[in-house]
């Protein structure tokens, strides 16, 4: 009988501790003993964009908190407790905010939905809907093309977003950490683009994505 996708990820679990934990016990009995990632991530909840796996990175390197359309809400408890937790008491000096292509979120975003909750929880990246309509009508961009724009202008948004919470408005005042970076992952080629980097410059809008990548 075909095993099913839930005994499939208990055979997968036993395959990565006899293939991953155990050949880098160490490594792993030194994280069971404290966890000391050096990264926030702010992701989208996607099944395909799995940050440590994108990253090449081993569990233990990165804080994660995923949602839909990896958006920064600023009245969420949930996003703030992360964020503290994470600055505060694991001292972490890098957050990436990182969208994707294909996102469900963002053509949920253009297109408006009717769900009551998730429509109120996108209404967070109205910001970039409107930079997203100028610029496409600007430059007369097709669907995919501003697709692609929307994606960009959301975690720019979002990095504002972040940048405006008393926690890290407060730290920033202070010196320069967080450093906060956006990033982009390509799930057609699995590769990341750099949209802002750590010490702020952000990437001219909205350039058109290059033929076939989208
Ligand atoms: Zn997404």
């Amino acid at each position: 009988m075909a095993r099913s996708t839930i005994d499939q990820l208990l055979d997968g679990n036993a395959g990565f501790v006899t293939e991953e934990w155990a050949p880098n016990a160490e490594y792993y009995k030194s994280i069971a003993a404290r966890q000391t990632p050096k990264v926030l991530w702010i992701g989208c909840s996607d099944s395909r964009v799995s940050e440590h796996q994108m990253t090449g990175s081993k569990p233990g390197t990165m804080f994660v908190h995923r949602n839909v359309a990896n958006i920064v809400a600023f009245n969420d408890v949930n996003i703030s407790a992360i964020l503290e937790y994470g600055v505060v008491h694991l001292k972490i000096e890098d957050i990436i905010v990182c969208g994707h292509t294909r996102c469900g979120g963002i053509a949920a975003i253009e297109d408006g939905v009717h769900e009551n909750y998730i429509a109120d929880w996108l209404c967070i990246a109205t910001g970039a809907k409107e930079a997203a309509d100028r610029i496409a009508k600007e430059r007369k961009l097709s669907r995919e093309e501003k697709l692609a724009v929307l994606t960009e202008e959301n975690v720019k948004l979002q990095i504002k977003h972040l940048r405006n919470l008393a926690l890290i408005k407060n730290m920033h005042a202070k010196g320069s950490l967080p450093r906060i970076h956006g990033w982009l992952y390509r799930v057609e080629s699995g590769t990341i683009d750099v949209l802002v980097d750590g010490q702020g410059a952000v990437k001219p809008a909205a350039k058109k994505p290059a033929k076939g990548r989208r």
